[in-house]
């Protein structure tokens, strides 16, 4: 995935190097000891490379944040959500609210992670991202598998069969014109359109199937994308 690559011959690290950190540090020692080559690990000289895995969920949370608040959303998205939640408040329904809002260094790493992990496609396939200095590629498939499910978990990102697709690089939240939601009540509600009819709706466990509620939402302009069961947007995607 590195598009500046030294080549050099594999063998064991100088023992003062972290498995983990075997980016351009190494590389630059190497070269001025005089050493032949660099570790066929080793990324760009221009900086130094972090394994995926946990860290980076950590990183994220200063460095890549989200939103949880509703007011963080774009108008006229942020307008019809809040109505649209208020509707279902009235109605008795409770909402717990994921995302609004998320950086695209975060869609970046959700998107690889979600990929890699579910061997959608293989670590070193993944994208560069300026700004995220990730090594996607342990140089072992099943490692590199296991440090993007770390993320995954991380960052509780929802799997199939609750999510069929890959977070999106150009997600609705980056814009601020989606939203993740999750809404439970018990029995049947009536809730209330945007025009005021209310619309009988029976609580059902898969989110993705309930199409009275998306229907409701639909009349806020608020639309459901029925293969990812929290995420509701401008535009359904
Ligand atoms: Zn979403």
């Amino acid at each position: 995935m590195t598009s500046f690559r030294t080549p050099g011959p594999l063998g064991p690290q100088p023992s003062t190097v972290l498995p983990s950190d075997t980016g351009s540090t190494n590389a630059r020692t190497l070269f001025a000891a005089g050493t032949v080559g660099a570790p066929a690990s080793a990324g760009t000289t221009a900086s130094t490379k972090r394994k995926s895995g946990t860290y980076w969920v950590t990183w994220a949370n200063s460095n890549a944040k989200r939103s949880t608040d509703v007011a963080d959303l774009s108008d006229p998205f942020k307008t019809n959500v809040k109505a649209f939640i208020a509707a279902l408040k009235a109605a008795g329904a409770k909402v717990k609210v994921n995302t609004t809002t998320r950086s695209k260094k975060r869609a970046y790493l959700f998107h690889w992670s979600w990929k890699i992990s579910l061997g959608k496609c293989s670590a070193s396939a993944a994208k560069e991202m300026p700004g995220v200095d990730i090594e996607w590629d342990h140089g072992d498939a099943e490692k590199s598998k296991a440090g993007a499910q770390e993320m995954v978990s991380g960052f509780g990102l929802a799997v199939p069969p609750k999510s069929k697709v890959a977070p999106s690089l150009n997600s609705n939240h980056i814009r601020g014109n989606a939203i993740d939601m999750t809404i439970t009540w018990t029995g049947k509600i009536k809730i209330k359109k945007k025009d005021g009819t209310e619309v009988e709706v029976a609580h059902m466990k898969d989110a993705n199937a309930n199409t009275s509620l998306h229907t409701v939402g639909e009349s806020y302009s608020v639309k459901k994308n029925t293969k990812d069961a929290p995420h509701w947007s401008t535009t359904g995607r």
